[in-house]
């Protein structure tokens, strides 16, 4: 049983301010735009309702149908394929990573594919040149979900903004949050009057969303702390894993309807003030990254997942790669009810969520498989002390070593 009453987030979100709730600057487009250093951005209700709005901009234009994604990714990004009427592609992942397997990429697409989804998962990034090269030869978009990378740079670009099109996601739970809201972005100013145009189309003012999403950012104000948290997440994350439902747990069983919706002037103010303490708060978490990263990358048997060269990413959370199956479980079994910030990503890879399992072709994705299975999250909050950190490392090194 956990008693403290203190739980980590699994993430290290950016918590509000009661400052960030007065009425302001509603303009969250341009103020995103400035922090991106991009010429403009689009405000849409969720990433993935961002997506939503990229995929049927490229649909109207094309009589493509497929459409690529990794095999370990959200399961929004295969609902949001399937919302547009569009054909979701499993390509596996390479072994031990992320990123998705060029080779099979290759394979995969053809004059048939729409376009391909690159992620930049838990603020990590994405190989994207050979995505580029193997897309574009067959006249395919890039469209990089950086829903987790919010502020990852490479060679000092935003991810998101390096493919034809990329959106990120405000989400709760991923950094600057609105409770839920995604930001669209696409290379080409043609294509983006196209997108603006779409969603001018597609999505309507709704002032009850508006209205719920408005009570759960403020709720999210003001439980974001450790005894908040242990309430309003711990409490109902040991209840699911009591009675066995990891994919609940973690907040996997997602709907099929997809909300669309504007987000309303209110929301947005409060994005823009957290917004301007967002730089200062990723700088932190880079800190106590940089901090962390080589005392977990010494427990013999684990993998950090880190940054190439030239990258410099997000670091909500580190994602880690322990030898075996088993030796991930045991570590679980000690730390996903402690309150310490050890959760997992993505319960399963896509074709093995009951609720995904028609939209696919039987696939192999084994490298997907492994990656679900093997891999752990620890959250770098700062509100994980350093006794708190070294108990993880310690239980970490045991179930490495059992194997
Ligand atoms: C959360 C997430 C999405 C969807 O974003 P929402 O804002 O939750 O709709 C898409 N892709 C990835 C990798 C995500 O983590």
């Amino acid at each position: 049983m956990h008693k403290l009453w203190y739980e980590v987030p699994p993430t290290a979100g950016l918590p509000l301010r009661w400052r960030d709730l007065m009425p302001g600057d509603a303009n969250l487009s341009a103020a995103i735009a400035q922090y991106l250093a991009l010429p403009e951005t689009q405000i849409e209700c969720s990433g993935t309702a961002a997506l939503v709005v990229a995929l049927t901009a490229l649909r109207q234009e094309s009589a493509r149908y497929k459409v690529i994604l990794p095999a370990y990714t959200c399961p929004l990004v295969a609902l949001a394929v399937a919302h547009c009427g569009l054909q979701p592609i499993l390509c596996d992942l390479r072994a031990d990573s992320f990123d998705l397997d060029h080779e099979q990429l290759s394979r995969l697409c053809d004059d048939t594919t729409l376009a391909v989804i690159p992620t930049h998962l838990g603020g990590r990034i994405a190989d994207l040149a050979p995505v580029l090269a193997i897309a574009h030869r067959v006249g395919a978009r890039v469209i990089e979900d950086a829903a987790q990378a919010l502020g990852a740079y490479a060679q000092g670009q935003a991810v998101g903004s390096i493919g034809d099109i990329g959106f990120w996601s405000l989400a709760v739970g991923k950094g600057l949050t609105l409770y839920e809201g995604g930001v669209l972005f696409a290379r080409d100013a043609a294509l983006r009057q196209r997108l603006r145009q779409v969603s001018a189309q597609l999505v309507q003012h709704d002032a009850l969303w508006e209205l719920r999403r408005s009570l759960e950012l403020l709720g999210y104000g003001a439980l974001y702390h450790p005894l908040g948290l242990y309430l309003a997440y711990g409490r109902p994350l040991r209840r699911a894993l009591r009675r066995d439902d990891p994919v609940a747990a973690v907040g996997d069983d997602f709907d099929a309807a997809i909300p669309l919706h504007r987000v309303g002037r209110w929301r947005q103010a409060v994005g823009v003030h957290a917004l301007a303490r967002l730089p200062a708060f990723q700088q932190s978490l880079r800190v106590l990254a940089a901090q962390r990263k080589p005392v977990l990358a010494q427990v013999p048997g684990i993998q950090v997942l880190d940054d190439a060269p030239g990258t410099q990413g997000a670091w909500p959370f580190f994602m880690l790669l322990l030898p075996t199956a088993r030796a991930r479980d045991a570590a679980l079994e000690e730390l996903w009810t402690a309150g310490l910030g050890v959760s997992r990503l993505f319960i399963h890879a896509l074709p093995d969520y009951a609720y995904l399992a028609h939209l696919f072709h039987a696939s192999a994705v084994p490298n997907a498989r492994d990656f679900a299975s093997r891999m752990l999250t620890l959250s770098n909050s700062p509100w994980l002390n350093e006794a708190q950190f070294a108990r993880v490392v310690s239980v970490l090194g045991d179930a490495a070593n059992r194997g």
